[in-house]
């Protein structure tokens, strides 16, 4: 093997490593040169070559004093390490999956990690504003979501929380999840929202007890029962449309003088023999013991009492972004800073959905994000590659 050929590895150090397939096969080139001749000065050649590409001292020295055969066996096994994946999305709600439907369709070498197979439609029950559908659920939407992924060959780690993300020399980021690290050149940080507490005496101690944040998963327990809704945004009103014809009275406790829901939601719900809204009502105390039996609320500077079995509390959300602060810039509100094109503070990383900064949080507003997020990370890819040449 002539010195071209170093030359042409040694100059790899400067390009981001695509896949194994490409490490392995710079590896196999390899062999022939260490093994010939001049072993020892080559070796170091080699160390030196493994050190710069790798950023890796330990690795480096590790192989040093190896056999050919222990030497290959120990990179193949950390090339794997190496696998770089040219976009990793994080999280599998819609705006997640929206992604990995044009990564798949773009045939890029992409990951999907995500806690849970689906967010927040897991909560939606019906959806009348979906185009494409008069009238859909959860339920059904989700089962086209899996078989649409299942027909373009699309594979997640479900059940895997992403920790943190590093950002390294080269450029590419490391994922360092529950389970493993991965590395990506691109990230679309797709990880949506999770309720918000009251934060008030005896929630912590009724969760699971009479206390609620979904009225989808939980108001058929709440049969001919006396239930109370905490707010007066869209996620409230929907949550008294479902459990309408489950409980046998509903409250709703706004915390402001009228609702801010929808007008068709509030049209729909306000004038409902079963329902009550009490407006200006601050929560401010669950009460129970084995089970949730009431709550406390507070009312132009009176507090007051409410005899109910069940609590819904629904006050919004909080975005799911406490992992990637210091990374990327973060609003007052703990959502995730974007452009008009998804892109985050950091080149490189995307964000899309409920945990970004959109002000608006629809399901088609998050596949929309989810698609030109793709598509520009695509872009970003193409440009890296090209400059990498
Ligand atoms: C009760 C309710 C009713 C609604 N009704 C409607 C409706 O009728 N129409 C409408 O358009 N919208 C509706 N919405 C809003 C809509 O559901 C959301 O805007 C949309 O689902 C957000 O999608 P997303 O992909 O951004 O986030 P999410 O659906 O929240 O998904 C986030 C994903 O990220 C994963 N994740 C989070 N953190 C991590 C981590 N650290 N590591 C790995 N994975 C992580 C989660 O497990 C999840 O899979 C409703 C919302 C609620 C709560």
């Amino acid at each position: 093997m002539s010195d071209i050929s170093i030359d042409k590895q040694f100059h790899l150090k400067n390009r981001s490593i695509k896949n194994i397939s490409e490490l392995t096969f710079i590896l196999e080139t390899m062999e022939d040169y260490l093994y010939k001749e001049h072993v020892t000065k080559r070796k170091n050649d080699f160390s030196r070559w493994i050190r710069e590409v790798f950023h890796k001292r330990d690795l480096a020295k590790k192989i040093t004093k190896k056999s050919r055969k222990q030497t290959i066996r120990i990179l193949k096994h950390y090339l794997k390490k190496y696998d770089v994946y040219e976009t990793i999305i994080i999280g599998a709600g819609i705006a997640g999956m929206t992604a990995a439907i044009y990564a798949s369709r773009k045939r890029m070498k992409f990951l999907i990690i995500s806690t849970d197979f689906g967010g927040q439609i897991n909560l939606t029950g019906p959806i009348e504003n979906y185009p494409g559908f008069k009238q859909t659920n959860n339920m059904e939407l989700l089962t086209n979501l899996e078989s649409q992924l299942w027909y373009n060959n699309i594979k997640m780690n479900q059940g895997e929380d992403v920790k943190k993300i590093v950002k390294q020399k080269d450029g590419t980021f490391s994922i360092i999840t529950s389970k493993a690290e991965y590395f990506s050149e691109s990230i679309i940080l797709a990880t949506g929202a999770r309720p918000r507490k009251l934060n008030v005496p005896g929630e912590e101690e009724m969760a699971g007890k009479g206390i609620t944040y979904c009225a989808i998963c939980d108001g058929p327990l709440y049969k001919n029962k006396i239930v109370a809704i905490i707010g007066g945004g869209n996620a409230a009103l929907e949550a008294a449309d479902f459990l309408i014809n489950i409980a046998k009275k509903i409250y709703i406790l706004n915390n402001k003088d009228e609702l801010i829901a929808n007008k068709i939601l509030v049209e729909k719900i306000t004038g409902q023999k079963k329902v009550e809204i009490i407006h200006n009502a601050r929560t401010s105390r669950i009460l129970g013991d084995k089970f949730v039996n009431g709550l406390k609320y507070e009312q132009k500077n009176r507090e007051k009492h409410l005899k109910v079995s069940g609590i819904f509390v629904e006050i919004g959300r909080i975005p799911n972004t406490e992992f990637v602060k210091g990374l990327v810039d973060i609003d007052e509100d703990n959502h995730i800073k974007i452009d008009k094109q998804t892109s985050t503070s950091e080149q490189g990383i995307f964000a899309v959905g409920d945990c970004a900064d959109g002000h608006e949080y629809q399901l088609i507003i998050a596949a929309g994000q989810g698609c030109m997020a793709l598509l520009r990370a695509a872009r970003y890819l193409a440009r890296r590659h090209h400059h990498a040449t």
